[in-house]
This record gives C-alpha cells, structure tokens and sequence, in this order.
C-alpha cells in the first residue's frame, strides 16, 4: 500500500484561520506529524483515531533530525493511506518543506502541499496594518537573519524605502536585529512593530522603530518583526533621503517612491 503525504500549513495559531481542506484533512487523518508551533487548538481538530508524533523543535533541545522526520514521511506512507504532515503557518515558509518534498519524491510517494496563514499575514492582520499600501509599500520581503542560513547574503540592495520586510525568527537580541537593519541602510526613524503569538489568546503588539528596538523588552516566542512604513498606524510619509545610500554591500540605493 502506498499513501499520500500532505503538507499541511495549520496557519499562525488561530483555529479558524485553518482552511477547510486542512481541518478536513485533520479530521480523516491515519498520522498526523506536527512541529512544536502548531497551537493546541488546531491539535484538537486531529482525528482522535490518528496517531500524532510531535516532530517539533524547542529552543536548543532537538527531538528529532531532519532526516529522520524525511524518514519517517516516507515510512509511513508505506502502511497508511492519509499521512498529514503539519506545519506552523505555511508550510513552504521557511518550514523546510523543500527538504522533505525532495525525499518524498525520491521515494516515489505522491504529495500535496496545503498552503496556510504564514505568521507574516496573521502577525500584519494582529497588529492592524496592511503590508502593502499603494502611498508607501509596494514589495514585501520575507526574510530572516537565523543561523543556518548565512545572514551576510542578505541582499540588501532589493530593500527600498518602499519595501516591507518581514524578519521571521528574529531571535532574542534586539540589539543585534537594529545593529543589523542600521547597517542595511534603514534609517533609526523607519517604524516596526514586533507581534508575538499572533492570532493567539496571549497576543503581543509593540510598536517601535528600528533604532528604539534596540532597547524594546523582548516579547515570548514566536515573535516576528514587520519593518517599514506601513508598520504603524499612521503610515509615516518618511522621506526617502533618510535611506542610506552607502549600504553595507555597497548596492545602489534604490529610493524611489511610487
Ligand atoms: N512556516 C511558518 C514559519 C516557520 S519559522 C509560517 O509560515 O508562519 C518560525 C517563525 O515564524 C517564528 O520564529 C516566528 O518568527 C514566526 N511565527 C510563527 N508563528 C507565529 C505567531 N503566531 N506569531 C508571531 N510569529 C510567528
């Protein structure tokens, strides 16, 4: 018997921001294997008859290689007809799915990717703002400065004063993540907003910019960082000479305004 395997995004948080094909999935799966970020709510609407494996990471503490969860993918598509494989928000979002899609493939099992919220959308939603906006904003960047993924090939050259950047996994130094947008060229008066547990019942939102982050309390994990000048309630009309137009890599600064 050969089954199918899905990658299934469980959104930020929020239950009701699954999507229907994700809860009916949930609701007929034979495994269900889940990373530490999917909430308890979206758990709940697992088949009580599934077997779940909580496959997920915390802080330093590794419960299982990537590997072995490939390994485990392919395993179960073996004896079970409908495996679910969970992911936080969306699970082609810096969720590793591209490491598991190649091992499936190799493996010959049939897969489908079930999209969800990315934290970048239910973090915007939490906090009020809009991530584009034809005055200000007209490219969002998804990014992250987390170890593993070489930091210095950030290619600050496509960040423009009309670009929100969405920085996944900023980690606990807030020291650092300012140091390091300073040094892109963003100036210390362009608005962020850091949103912890979006969509969930212990949301956070704190407005700031990007020289105050520096000295900003750091809020539980996940927590993700919007900057720009879409994030804040009043989008600021920052001129655009407060761009740096001598980045760290050297790139032109590319300031115009639409
Ligand atoms: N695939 C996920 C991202 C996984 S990386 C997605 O599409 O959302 C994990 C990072 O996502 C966290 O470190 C945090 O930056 C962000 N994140 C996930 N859920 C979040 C939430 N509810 N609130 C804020 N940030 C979240």
């Amino acid at each position: 018997m050969m089954g199918k395997v899905y990658l299934v995004g469980a959104g930020p948080g929020d239950p009701e921001l699954l999507t229907l094909k994700a809860a009916r999935l949930l609701a007929g799966a034979d495994v269900v294997l889940h990373d530490a970020l999917v909430s308890d709510g979206v758990l709940a609407r697992i088949s009580t008859a599934a077997e779940i494996l909580n496959v997920g990471k915390r802080a330093g503490q590794k419960l299982l290689t990537q590997e072995e969860i490939n390994s485990l993918l392919v395993s179960y598509a073996g004896t079970r007809a409908t495996v679910v494989r969970l992911k936080g928000g969306d699970p082609s979002v810096f969720g590793r799915a591209g490491e598991e899609i190649e091992a499936l493939r190799g493996a010959g099992i049939e897969y489908e990717i079930v999209p969800g919220i990315s934290a970048a959308l239910g973090a915007a939603a939490a906090a009020g703002i809009s991530l584009t906006d034809r005055r200000v904003a007209s490219q969002i960047l998804f990014t992250t400065f987390s170890r593993g993924i070489d930091g210095s090939l950030m290619d600050w050259g496509c960040v423009t004063s009309t670009t929100t950047l969405v920085l996944y996994m900023p980690g606990a130094d807030y020291a650092e993540v300012s140091e390091r947008l300073l040094g892109g060229g963003l100036p210390a008066e362009l608005p962020c907003v850091i949103v912890s547990r979006a969509t969930g019942s212990q949301q956070q939102v704190r407005w700031s910019n990007v020289g105050r982050l520096a000295s900003e309390e750091r809020l539980s994990a996940p927590a993700l960082l919007i900057v720009g000048r879409v994030a804040s309630h009043e989008v600021a009309e920052l001129s655009a000479k407060f761009w740096d137009a001598n980045r760290i890599d050297g790139a032109v600064a590319r300031t115009s305004v639409s």
